[in-house]
């Protein structure tokens, strides 16, 4: 089978109904490069900068930091990267950078949160993407965003090193475009705005059904407790594309369910049409989609999610659905 997926490597991703798919692969260092290349990824729809600092001993340089993305960037030759801003915090330990014990780290001092807090950190981050990416398109996201006022105040920082870079006659990104992780349900209220506020949209599925269920990601007691394809946790997926569709914004999710072929199906059955997983996954997951009727699989999962008092769990009709193809 390995050599099976190998072979698709360069088949386009489309449907057997005629979508396209937009097939892309998570990363975070510069070893996970190459596979680019092997595995066929259109490109890099998560780029987890914190990594770079969970490996180092110190913080590292705007120099650094710097070299580390252009490297990547080169790398890509021209396939888009989306950065994640620094996601430090909750199940992401960055050795010499600890705050106060947290009684719950996962609702703590994290992420953007930190990031506000400090923002020498952020602005050193962000100095270093525009640097890195001058003269191309630079794609960076903010994860764990609770208000929309949050990504304005990320926005202000970043335009604060634009005009400072530019006051020293350095060459800017030529294209900015600029998004927001969907990982905390209280987003699912600010949909309209968020969606005016950014560029894209990506979810972060493994964060949003922690939240959204109010289940540990990393507590193997409870985190199997519930269904990452049962109605809920579609149905909120499925509000999200459309408020992506109403609002005309670019949508992507990038959390682990988007690497399993069956969950891949789903979320193609509720609209996603731009996915982003771990490279190993790419080639199974393709080989699900030459083989997919979009249409009539969201017919039937539009029913099945409308359904005011469900018999069948969700996740039987799809694995039937998916055995019937
Ligand atoms: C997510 O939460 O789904 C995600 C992609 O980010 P991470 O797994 O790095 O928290
Ligand atoms: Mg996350």
């Amino acid at each position: 089978r390995q050599e099976q997926f190998r072979a698709l490597r360069s088949v386009e991703p489309i449907t057997k109904d005629g979508q396209r798919i937009n097939l892309l692969m998570n990363a975070g260092l510069l070893v996970d490069l190459p596979q680019l290349n092997e595995s066929g990824a259109l490109g890099i729809g998560l780029f987890r900068t914190e990594l770079q600092f969970m490996i180092a001993s110190n913080m590292p340089k705007l120099e650094e930091q710097e070299a580390f993305y252009r490297s990547v960037l080169r790398q890509a030759a021209g396939r888009p990267v989306t950065f994640r801003t620094l996601d430090i915090g909750g199940d992401k330990v960055v050795p010499y950078f600890r705050g106060a014990d947290e009684e719950n780290p996962a609702l703590g001092w994290r992420a953007i949160r930190l990031s506000l807090d400090r923002p020498g950190l952020i602005r050193t981050q962000l100095r270093a993407l525009l640097r890195a990416a001058s003269g191309q398109e630079l794609r960076m996201m903010i994860p764990m965003v609770t208000e929309v006022a949050e990504l304005r105040a990320v926005r202000e920082l970043m335009q604060k090193e634009f005009q400072h870079l530019s006051r020293f006659g350095y060459e800017l990104p030529k294209k900015l475009q600029f998004g927001a992780m969907l990982e905390v349900p209280a987003l699912m209220w600010q949909l309209d705005e968020l969606m005016a506020e950014v560029d894209f949209v990506s979810v972060g599925s493994n964060d949003l059904f922690q939240f959204s269920m109010a289940v540990d990601r990393g507590n193997a007691r409870v985190a199997d407790r519930f269904d990452n394809l049962g109605r809920p946790f579609l149905r909120i997926l499925r509000d999200i594309v459309r408020a992506a569709e109403r609002n005309n914004t670019s949508l992507t999710l990038c959390g682990e369910m988007a690497g399993k072929p069956l969950s891949a199906m789903a979320l193609m059955g509720i609209g996603f049409r731009s996915i982003s997983m771990s490279p190993a996954s790419i080639g199974p997951v393709k080989a699900m989609l030459l083989g997919l009727d979009v249409k009539q699989l969201s017919d039937m999962m539009n029913a099945a999610l409308d359904e005011g008092f469900p018999r069948e769990p969700m996740r039987h009709l799809l694995e039937n659905f998916a055995l019937a193809n």
